[in-house]
Parts: structure tokens; C-alpha cells; sequence
């Protein structure tokens, strides 16, 4: 069979169901007003919560590094090879102290970080208990391992609870996002470690969306919520959300992270990320901790925001994060709502299965502390229209 003659039919469904997706185009800077596609738009689609994607302080640093001698742009090689450069090394280091584990490791990005730890650290006969709505990469990762995988419904602690107990053998590892990136709802730490501990289980907490946006200096969820990670806790982030550069970091133990070093292939038997991005993430992480100010923003942003949609009656989730989620049904009504918003100069991307359960389609909203009060006010503005227009 020919890839056409395969593959021709599945394309054509896929129009047919409404799910065909497309790669926006951007002509601009990552920032709040873009262009996309050739239209004029205020993003409120990325996931760059601080506004540090285009930030002064991370472009200068960059150019000084252009102008080092001591960094190339490539890395040459894997970290085991001569791939490892000192500001991978200093970078790792600054993550750890930053959130007070023993060692952070680096990777090119968190889908990687997320097989990583699976495939390395559950063996045959272990289980994975993971929160149906977990990431994609958290639920690839545990695919790709040897564990077995049970999923629990959405934060429901009662049955993951249930599942624990029934593991009679092997180790079990409890898998979730820390914020949840379709929802924005966040994992109650405290329960789930607590009935981690009973089990001698161990926690996975995937905080891509929590780290930069949540807690003291960006700490993320387990500092928003006041909880300390164990010795048998695992942390995931990434560095390309809130962080606005690339790539991503697990930290952990000096264990954990010896033991990725030695046996984790999607460690192994890959380049390094640039030194140059490993230089633009020192930088980052810098902002990210004296970010007080954005934080603060962004938490203005939120309550005008759920206030404001609110009071026009749309369906919102219950989160207090900068993903907030407005709830519509079918793809094909997401994406009426997302053209017309579009025509009107808001870039938000609908959001259809399998990307989120069928029915819930819906658009993602995300405020960022680059977004100005005016920026939302105007996107509320166009809800109210919008609404009018697709009911009328
Ligand atoms: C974005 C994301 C990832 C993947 O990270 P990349 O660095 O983009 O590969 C992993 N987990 C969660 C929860 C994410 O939102």
C-alpha cells in the first residue's frame, strides 16, 4: 500500500470532523501584539506567562554570549561526549539551589524529560498511576516504559487512592501535571503525597505551567500550595513557558539524577541543547525569581479576566491560573468562536480533541504578565460580541 492510498483517506476524515489543524504563521516577536497569519492580533494563545520571551534582559545576555569566544552556537555533541559546556553545568546548578533539591539535570525538551524519567525509573512489573488528564508527554513517557499504566479520573483522589492499594507488586509512581495545561487547574500536593507515603509510592509532578507563574521567586505549585517534595519526588520543567527560552529540567535527588545520567537514552543519545540557550536560561531564571512584579500583574490579569467572562455568562473552569479555559461544546462551534475572534483581532487557539475530551472542546485563554489591562478588556469586549453574533 502506497502512503497516499493510506494516508489520503485519514486526511480527508480529519477535515471532515472538523480537526484538522494548521500551523500559524508569526512574522513577529513572541510578545503580545503579533503578527499572525498576515492579521494584526493580541496573542492570547502562548504560553508565555512572564512576557519573557522577547525580554530585554535574556536578548542582551544572548548578544554578550554571541560575542564570547568561549561559546560556540552548537554543542557538537551529547552531554556524556564533549557536549556538556559550562553553562549547561552552571545552569543545572542554579535550578537546584533555586528550588532547594539536591541536583537538576538538563534536557532539550520536557516531552524527552518526561520518557526519560518513566523509561528509566519503572521497570517490568511496576505500575504508573496517572491523572487522565496529564500532559501528553507524561502519558507517552509512561507508554514507553515497561510499567504498567492506570489512569484516574481528573483529581479524583478517592480513586486514585483505590488503584494504589490494588498494586500488590512492584513499584507504583504516581504521574500528574502540577497545573493542568488544558484546564488550568492545579493537583492537591498534599493529598496525593500523603497517599503516596502510605503506599511507599513515588510522585511525578510535571510543573511546566506552575514554575515562573506560581509561588515565592516562581517556585511553582508545591510552593504556592505549601508543600515539600520528598526524596522520592520527582519534579519535571520546562524552560520554554514561563522561562521564555527552550528546553526543560527534572530535579530531584542526587539518586535520581546520577541515575538519569547513567541509564536514561533520551539522556544519552542526544546533542546537547546550545550553550547559547543553556546562557539565555541562566538569564531567565534570573528574571523568573525577581519577577515579583509580573507575578503580580498576571494575578491582575486573571480576576479581570474570570470577573469580566463571568458576567457574560461563559462557561469558565475552576482555575485560578493564567490558562483559563472558556467551554463550548462541539470543535466545530470552538472554532466558529475562534475565526470570528480572529476577524476581530484575538489570536486564542480552539482547543478540540483529542487534545481534550470529545464534548469539551473549547477556546484556551492564556493571560500573560506582557498582556496590558487594556488588552483584556478589549478581548472581553469582543467575547460579548462574538456571543451575540453566534447566538443571534
Ligand atoms: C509543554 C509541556 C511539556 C512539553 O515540554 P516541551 O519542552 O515543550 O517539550 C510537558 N509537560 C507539560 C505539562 C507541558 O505543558
Amino acid at each position: 500500500m502506497s502512503i497516499e492510498s493510506r494516508f489520503n483517506p485519514l486526511l480527508q476524515q480529519r477535515t471532515a470532523q472538523h480537526l484538522y489543524r494548521q500551523r500559524p504563521l508569526t512574522f513577529t516577536a513572541q510578545q503580545a501584539e503579533m503578527q499572525i497569519n498576515g492579521l494584526s492580533v493580541i496573542n492570547f494563545s502562548s504560553n508565555d506567562y512572564l512576557g519573557l520571551a522577547n525580554d530585554a534582559a535574556i536578548r542582551e545576555a544572548v548578544m554578550q554570549g554571541l560575542q564570547d569566544k568561549t561559546l560556540s552556537y552548537g554543542s557538537g555533541a551529547a552531554h556524556l561526549v564533549t557536549g556538556h559546556h559550562l553553562h549547561h553545568h552552571l545552569l543545572e546548578d542554579e535550578l537546584a539551589d533555586w528550588l532547594g533539591c539536591e541536583r537538576a539535570l538538563l534536557f532539550s525538551t520536557g516531552y524527552m524529560a518526561n520518557l526519560a524519567v518513566q523509561q528509566t525509573l519503572m521497570q517490568k512489573g511496576d505500575t504508573i498511576l496517572a491523572d487522565k488528564l496529564n500532559h501528553a508527554s507524561l502519558i507517552d513517557g509512561a507508554l514507553h516504559s515497561e510499567a504498567d499504566l492506570k489512569r484516574y479520573p481528573h483529581l479524583d483522589m478517592a480513586a486514585l487512592e483505590r488503584r494504589l492499594t490494588q498494586v500488590n507488586h512492584g513499584q507504583a509512581m504516581i504521574t500528574t501535571d502540577g497545573v493542568f495545561s488544558m484546564d488550568g487547574d492545579m493537583a492537591p500536593l498534599s493529598n496525593i503525597l500523603n497517599l503516596a507515603e502510605s503506599q511507599q509510592a513515588w510522585l511525578m509532578v510535571d510543573d511546566a505551567h506552575g514554575f515562573g507563574m506560581l509561588g515565592k521567586q516562581g517556585k511553582g505549585c508545591f510552593d504556592v500550595q505549601g508543600v515539600k517534595p520528598t526524596a522520592d519526588t520527582i519534579l519535571i520543567g520546562t524552560l520554554g513557558k514561563a522561562f521564555g527560552t527552550s528546553g526543560a529540567f527534572v530535579a530531584g535527588s542526587q539518586t535520581l539524577i546520577e541515575s538519569l545520567i547513567q541509564f536514561a537514552r533520551p539522556y544519552i543519545y542526544t546533542t546537547a541543547m546550545s550553550p547559547l540557550n543553556a546562557l539565555a536560561s541562566r538569564a531567565a531564571l534570573k528574571r523568573v525569581i525577581e519577577a515579583e512584579p509580573e507575578r503580580a500583574r498576571l494575578q491582575q490579569h486573571i480576576q479581570q479576566f474570570r470577573q469580566g467572562a463571568q458576567a457574560l455568562g461563559l462557561q469558565l473552569w475552576e482555575s485560578q491560573t493564567a490558562i483559563q479555559p472558556i467551554i463550548l461544546g462541539s470543535s466545530e462551534t470552538a472554532i466558529e468562536w475562534s475565526d470570528a475572534l480572529k476577524q476581530k483581532g484575538f489570536w486564542i487557539t480552539a482547543i478540540r480533541p483529542p487534545t481534550v475530551p470529545v464534548g469539551q472542546a473549547r477556546l484556551r485563554v492564556t493571560l500573560s504578565a506582557g498582556h496590558t489591562s487594556e488588552h483584556i478588556e478589549t478581548l472581553l469586549d469582543a467575547l460579548n460580541a462574538v456571543q451575540t453574533e453566534i447566538q443571534s
